[in-house]
């Protein structure tokens, strides 16, 4: 089995109501593959350019249609919801029917769209909704009498380190426990409730009930977003028979990973415990930056012995296999489109350009059922 890369997208927003009462200036050109940022503090400097597998604009050139779905407006090259699902979620769904894990995961500052991207909001679905509404429609298509399938979900955000249960109404105090399986030495969270669910209406309701359950603690950025890296797992098995009788798993485990913001405290305005919190939610963060950084270099050959700090925070232990291990993996940049925002954008587009560099080994999971 090859090598293969992180893909990596990134994608631009509309402008939002700050942007707009500050009359702020569109800095990101897309064309391609290539995305250029320009900075407005060197107009006459060549912008800087960078390429991604996906380069999507969602800035301008849309519609609303009446059951509020934003699509292309006469032939504009707008990247809608559905786009970017039909580009990164399907497959996502096809790795998972073959029984490879999959990883997704959305980062940049608070407010660029990263929710939007994951989860949506209305009837603008995002890539984790349509994915599970498509995997259980292909599920539902299913006419072969000797494969069954297994889906579980659950859903947990890390918040100042601590990891919480979002399907649980009752989290200890300092949070649930990170272990390590002595025998595949990946880390799990020790009573995670995994449910079983048996259509994409469970699966949303599931959503939904863990949604309301986040910690939602407002800065000055975006009052609305959660300070919190929200996880959710869905495991999806495929037990088949043999024409002997014998039974055969396939299994894949989907990580949908929306980071917390990736600003730093001092330019959101928190003070007091906002900041603490701020440096707790950057302790995940820059971990998860050096764990990108080490293994861009290992596979660059750069270095030749090179530890990989995933044991430097929950988030990375959580996501060793997504990085650098057993999965297929996407990274979802989301930019802001404007000049106020350059500095934060501008990192966002660097940290991207090195997830680039990942390599990863997916293998088919694939065993006797015993
Ligand atoms: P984040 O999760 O990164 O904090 P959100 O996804 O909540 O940011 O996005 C912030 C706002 O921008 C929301 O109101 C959202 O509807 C809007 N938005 C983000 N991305 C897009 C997009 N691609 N198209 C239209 N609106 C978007
Ligand atoms: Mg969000």
């Amino acid at each position: 089995m090859p090598d293969e890369s992180v893909k990596v997208a990134v994608r631009v927003r509309p402008f939002n109501q700050r942007e707009k009462d500050r009359s702020a200036k569109l800095i990101i050109k897309m064309q391609g593959q290539m995305t250029t940022i320009a900075n407005p503090e060197t107009p006459n400097e060549e912008p800087k350019s960078f390429s991604f597998d996906y380069s999507y604009w969602s800035h301008d050139g849309f519609q609303e249609k009446s059951d509020g779905v934003l699509e292309p407006a006469g032939g504009s090259s707008y990247a809608s919801q559905r786009r970017v699902f039909e580009d990164l979620g399907q497959g996502v769904l096809d790795n998972a029917f073959e029984g490879y894990n999959c990883s997704l995961f959305a980062y940049g500052q608070t407010g660029s769209g990263k929710s939007y991207s994951m989860v949506g909001y209305g009837q603008n679905k995002g890539i984790v909704p349509i994915t599970c509404d498509e995997m259980f429609k292909t599920m539902d298509k299913n006419a072969d009498p000797n494969k069954r399938f297994e889906v579980t979900f659950s859903m947990l955000e890390i918040y100042n380190e601590q990891v919480r249960d979002l399907l649980s109404k009752d989290n200890p105090k300092g949070g649930l426990n990170v272990r390590q399986n002595p025998k595949l030495g990946l880390f799990y969270v020790e009573n995670l409730k995994r449910v079983p669910v048996g259509s994409y209406a469970e699966i949303e309701k599931r959503t939904d009930q863990g949604t309301a359950s986040r910690t939602v603690a407002s800065t000055n950025m975006n009052a609305t977003s959660s300070r919190a890296h929200t996880v959710v797992t869905i495991t999806f098995d495929q037990i088949i028979k043999s024409e002997s009788g014998s039974e055969t798993k396939k299994s894949s485990v989907m990580n949908l990973v929306d980071l917390a913001g990736s600003e730093r405290a001092d330019s959101t305005g928190a003070t007091g415990d906002r900041l603490k919190e701020g440096a707790n939610i950057n302790k995940s963060l820059s971990a998860l930056g050096n764990v990108i950084s080490a293994l861009a270099d290992l596979s660059m050959g750069t270095k030749k012995k090179i530890m990989v700090p995933y044991r430097d925070s929950v988030l990375t232990k959580l996501l060793q296999n997504a990085l650098g291990g057993n999965s297929k993996t996407i990274m979802i940049a989301a930019l802001s489109p404007a000049d106020i925002n350059y500095d934060e954008t501008l990192s966002t587009l660097r940290y991207a350009d090195r997830a680039k560099k990942i390599k990863n080994k997916a293998v088919v999971n694939e065993n006797p059922l015993d």
